[in-house]
């Protein structure tokens, strides 16, 4: 993957949730792959934990006891503190996760998620240096802005619905990867079972149509069998 394994042993994380057994969670995820983890969960302790100790990345739950999220974050970078910051929101907080990006979050992961998932975007966050390009994904001519959700093609605008967007950011955040259409329902439409429609076949094509920039231009790849995955630039 390329990242630097000296500085990912002693990389330490402060992870702020008030939800135990997903601080659990995420505590054993990064420790297994080698991160230094601080816990808490209360935000006034966060809070402080933040401005007197030194962190390489915070993972902040928004709703917590005392000192809110956004409101940790906000202070944070009044004071000039610039540690990293990646927001867990619940799939309903999408004002907050904006409002976030605005106040100097540099990503956010929606709840339910993959520990994997959270520790991709700990790597992306960590390579290309906090408040980088902040709130934007990029591939190759595709760039996508999360805060204004603005997505471009080259120079081309292209509008998507929210529910296209979410999918396409879904896919776009692992390129490569490849998701099976229940990992999709799970996170785009948050359904934990199987409604029994061509549902996410139908948005895939959707997205790719308006994505498109001829007829042989596809940016997600069908995998036969498995699902879908959004393509992988050679260079990657
Ligand atoms: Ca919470």
């Amino acid at each position: 993957m390329g990242f630097n394994h000296d500085r990912l042993f002693s990389m330490t994380i402060l992870v702020v949730e008030d939800e135990k057994k997903i601080a659990g969670f995420i505590r054993k995820g990064l420790e297994e792959q080698g991160f230094t983890v601080a816990v808490t969960h209360h935000g006034d302790e966060a809070y402080t934990m933040a401005r007197t100790q030194v962190y390489d990345v915070i993972v902040l739950d928004i709703m917590l006891p005392g000192r809110d999220g956004l409101s940790i974050l906000r202070n944070l970078r009044e004071q000039k503190i610039t540690v990293p910051v990646i927001l867990l929101t619940a799939r309903t907080e999408m004002n907050e996760r904006v409002e976030g990006l605005n106040l100097g979050a540099d990503d956010y992961i929606t709840k339910p998620f993959y520990v994997e998932e959270l520790i991709a975007r700990i790597h992306a966050i960590t390579r290309r240096g906090a408040g980088e390009h902040r709130g934007i994904l990029q591939s190759d001519d595709l760039s996508v802005n999360l805060i204004t959700r603005e997505i471009k093609r080259s120079d081309r605008k292209i509008e998507l619905t929210p529910r296209e967007f979410n999918l396409l950011e879904y896919l776009m955040r692992s390129p490569g990867r490849v998701f099976t259409r229940t990992q999709i329902l799970e996170h785009v439409w948050g359904y934990d079972f199987d409604p029994q429609t061509n549902l996410v076949d139908v948005y895939v094509q959707r997205v790719r149509r308006k994505l498109a920039a001829n007829a042989e231009d596809t940016l997600i790849e069908t995998v036969r069998g498995v699902g879908y995955r959004f393509c992988k630039k050679e260079s990657e």
